[in-house]
């Protein structure tokens, strides 16, 4: 990789951006150096399931035609920049298989709105991240095709579901990517893998063909290496769109200028909600040693610190596991071997009926954790069982719903750790379901209620491993919480000489 090259593929995005503009570098170079990276860095880190290659190429040189023609004024700041989108987003025309065998081979007719909305923006599509199947999991070592490594190093987690995206961004194969948010799969990978992840509020971006897991709970959100260029991203991809009738009918708030008056580092006069619940027991104690420093750094900004309780957070994840599967058990009942993808017939000397057929493929087809949340989620709804388990996690909804509204009257945006612990060992939370899905203890809360929430990179570990910070805001402010998230980076950024990956070691690179 030569010097510039790598250079280049370094930069924020708003710096790409900002050189595409100046003509220092066209699309077409910004996108063949990060293919380059691909090609580069994909035997240590196995982020891509595809690599859209040819399409990536043609959607720069398109761009790049625009700009020359002086046609690209009026598009947004990211226009020319490069996004690898995780595989649960459907892509015309580019494999898309949430990383199942029941997908394998499936090309999309159609674009989610998101895709839409980034070939309008002129930023073309690197390719199709790693995931665990169907978005469940916190480790990607539930994906049916590989595991991906986190790039700090390559024996852990990246996290998940969407280890492939944070990942792809974290080794600067991608400067941007897009994720979907369920249960903390764009924050958990964010925090343990150093890059900045967006769960923005519910309805703020539309669902329009993202594969639907719980789509109560389910959100696409932007995955980056900066909180300006998340922001920028999240203006691109959201806003209205009448094909998803929870889409919210407003204009997306002003991010990207709420980062930009971050970047003062001035917080006077804001007010900074600690949530008690969410850090002690279970947290890792380098994890909070990042975290109180941070907090410490808002101080200093002239943010007031207050401590505020939330207490049916404790009960979040409880209710997420029956309200998820609940949703994955008729969300998933659509993969019957007619429609999509994989169809295996029924054995030999067994009747060759439909309903044989459908349980052969997805015998075959979903792996095991899909099946223990399918057979989990169908148990929940069941007659007799219903009000006792489906109604009473609602019932905890409501009551995380009011929590929130009750800590935003104390404070304009709350904090935690990202996630407890730094990335974990491949193998380590395999065999123990619950421990996995602890993992996601600090982000669930922010799904349960719909509210915009984010985790930034604040610092190292004593283990050498990044540890996330998280911001939520109330719904449909978004903006609020880019505001301190940008101060805090920048206030990081002064400390540390530069952003956090100027740190990481990438041999991939030839370095
Ligand atoms: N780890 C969570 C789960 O397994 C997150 C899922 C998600 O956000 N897609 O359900």
């Amino acid at each position: 990789m030569s010097a510039a090259k790598s250079e280049l593929v370094k930069l924020s995005a708003a710096e790409m951006a900002a050189k595409i503009r100046a003509k220092e570098v066209s699309s077409r170079e910004l996108v063949q150096a990060q293919l380059d990276v691909i090609d580069a860095a994909e035997p240590s880190i196995d982020a891509f399931l595809h690599v859209s290659r040819e399409e990536a190429l043609q959607q720069a040189d398109a761009f790049d035609e625009r700009l020359a023609a002086g046609e690209a004024d009026g598009l947004p700041e990211l226009a020319g920049v490069p996004v690898a989108v995780k595989d649960m987003i459907v892509t015309k025309g580019i494999p898309t298989t949430a990383a199942s065998k029941i997908l394998e081979g499936w090309v999309p007719p159609y674009d989610a709105t998101v895709i839409e909305r980034l070939k309008a923006a002129g930023m073309p599509i690197l390719g199709k991240t790693n995931l665990d199947e169907f978005a469940q999991g916190s480790s990607t070592e539930h994906s049916a095709f590989k595991t991906t490594k986190n790039p700090w190093d390559t024996r852990r987690v990246p996290g998940g579901s969407g280890g492939g995206s944070a990942a792809a961004v974290g080794a600067f194969e991608a400067p941007l990517a897009l994720g979907t948010d369920t249960g903390g799969s764009i924050r958990q990978p964010s925090a343990l893998t150093g890059t900045v992840g967006v769960k923005p509020t519910y309805g703020g971006v539309s669902r329009y063909g993202a594969i639907a897991m719980a789509s109560s709970l389910d959100q696409i959100g932007p995955v980056s290496r900066s909180v300006l260029d998340a922001a920028l991203l999240q203006e691109v991809i959201g806003g209205h769109d009448k094909r998803d009738s929870t889409s919210i009918p407003k204009p997306v708030p002003p991010l990207a200028q709420a980062a930009r008056e971050g970047m003062k580092m001035d917080l006077k006069g804001m007010k900074v909600g600690l949530v008690k619940e969410l850090g002690g027991k279970g947290y890792q104690p380098g994890v909070e040693a990042r975290f109180n420093e941070g907090v410490k750094l808002l101080q200093d900004m002239g943010a007031e610190v207050v401590e505020v309780s939330c207490p049916h957070f404790a009960y979040a994840l409880a209710a997420y596991y029956i309200i998820m599967p609940s949703e994955v058990s008729s969300n998933l009942a659509r993969y019957d071997g007619m429609r999509y993808g994989l169809r295996v017939m029924p054995p030999e000397g067994t009747p060759q009926t439909a309903a044989n057929m459908m349980a052969a493929t997805r015998e075959a087809g979903f792996g095991d954790e899909v099946k223990r949340r399918i057979i989990l989620g169908i148990y929940a709804l069941s007659a007799g069982y219903y009000d006792a388990w489906y109604g009473s996690a609602q019932k905890v909804r409501t009551l995380i719903i009011r929590d929130f509204e009750e800590a935003f009257k104390q404070a304009d945006v709350l904090v935690s750790p990202g996630s407890p612990t730094t990335a974990f060992k491949f193998g380590d939370r395999m065999d123990d379901p619950l421990a996995m899905y602890l993992s996601d203890v600090a982000n669930i809360p922010a799904n349960m209620a719909g509210t915009p929430a984010m985790s930034i990179p604040a610092g190292l570990s004593d283990d050498g491993l990044p540890v996330g910070f998280q911001f939520f805001a109330p719904q449909m402010r978004d903006e609020v919480m880019y505001k301190p998230a940008a101060a805090l980076e920048a206030a990081l950024q002064a400390q540390w000489g530069g952003p956090m990956h100027k740190d990481l070691k990438t041999p991939w690179l030839g370095e």
